[in-house]
């Protein structure tokens, strides 16, 4: 799942899990190992979503309704592939249960112009640039509908890239990053193991910006417990964070102490 705002997006997986997995309040991927898909395997995916574009497409000509998906045409669609969907609700195995979810995702996708496409995992930055260029090139070679691609990125692997392969990103297409700041107290940020610095946070994040890219900081109230001088501090520094980043927009998630997380 994207975050909230997302809901249009084709969901594209670039990486599985986190590369980093350690922030004590995070639930997310535990236990989980990371990896980085292949080429060769996005793009099997990117023209998996294309068949089933294309098919959708066909069927809603066919039936008068001018290429624009609705349940009827996805109905349609499902009857006319029986081998690939399966009959509904009895007789679907695992594969034909997944071919139906991606018909579903493509659908909704396409019901919202296949404007937005959103990569997956934790941070799709972390693959190599030129990796990720070449993806963003063949998504909109493959779909030239799509106007805004975007994903999770911690600021810290952003530090490490330059300026120019950032711009370089950007003008491929990636437009939105959601970046999880949580806090700007290097104290909070160590304890929760979150492994970055606020000087890490600043500077990842304004080269984003600078290169064009918008940011989605996302804050975490109570990250620094119920003390009152810790919270304080907490809050204080993070403002003094997010004034320093100027983000698109914040984003304010507060703790929830959740069972998967190591924080429980
Ligand atoms: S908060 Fe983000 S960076 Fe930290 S472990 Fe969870 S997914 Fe990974």
């Amino acid at each position: 799942m994207g975050p909230v705002g997302e809901g249009e997006a084709l969901i594209l997986r670039v990486s599985s899990n986190c590369p980093w997995n350690q922030c004590l309040f995070c639930p997310f991927y535990k236990g989980r190992t990371f990896s980085i898909r292949t080429l060769p395997e996005i793009e099997a995916d990117i023209a998996v979503a294309r068949r089933f574009y294309e098919a959708l497409e066909r069927t809603s000509w066919d039936m008068g309704f001018g290429g624009s998906v609705n349940t009827a045409v996805i109905d349609e669609q499902i009857k006319r592939s029986p081998g690939v969907y399966g009959k509904y609700p009895l007789e679907v195995t695992e594969a034909q249960w997944q071919a139906f979810r991606t018909l579903c995702n493509v659908a909704n996708w396409m019901t919202h112009g296949a404007r937005k496409v959103f990569l997956q995992d934790a941070n799709a930055v972390s693959m190599k640039p030129t990796d990720l260029l070449h993806t963003l090139h063949h998504l909109r070679k493959t779909f030239p509908s799509v106007e805004r691609v975007s994903c999770y990125a911690r600021s810290r692997t952003c530090d490490k890239l330059t300026l120019e392969e950032l711009k370089e990103l950007h003008d491929a297409g990636l437009s939105w990053c959601y970046v999880g700041i949580e806090s700007g107290c290097d104290d909070v940020l160590r304890y929760m193991k979150k492994g970055v610095s606020k000087k890490e946070h600043i500077s990842g994040c304004r080269k984003l910006i600078d290169a064009g890219i918008c940011v989605a900081a996302f804050v975490m109230p109570g990250l620094a417990g119920a003390e009152k001088s810790h919270a304080d501090r907490h809050i204080q520094e993070t403002i003094h964070v997010l004034n320093e980043i100027r983000p698109t927009e914040v984003r304010v998630r507060s703790l929830a102490v959740r069972d998967k997380s190591l924080f429980y």
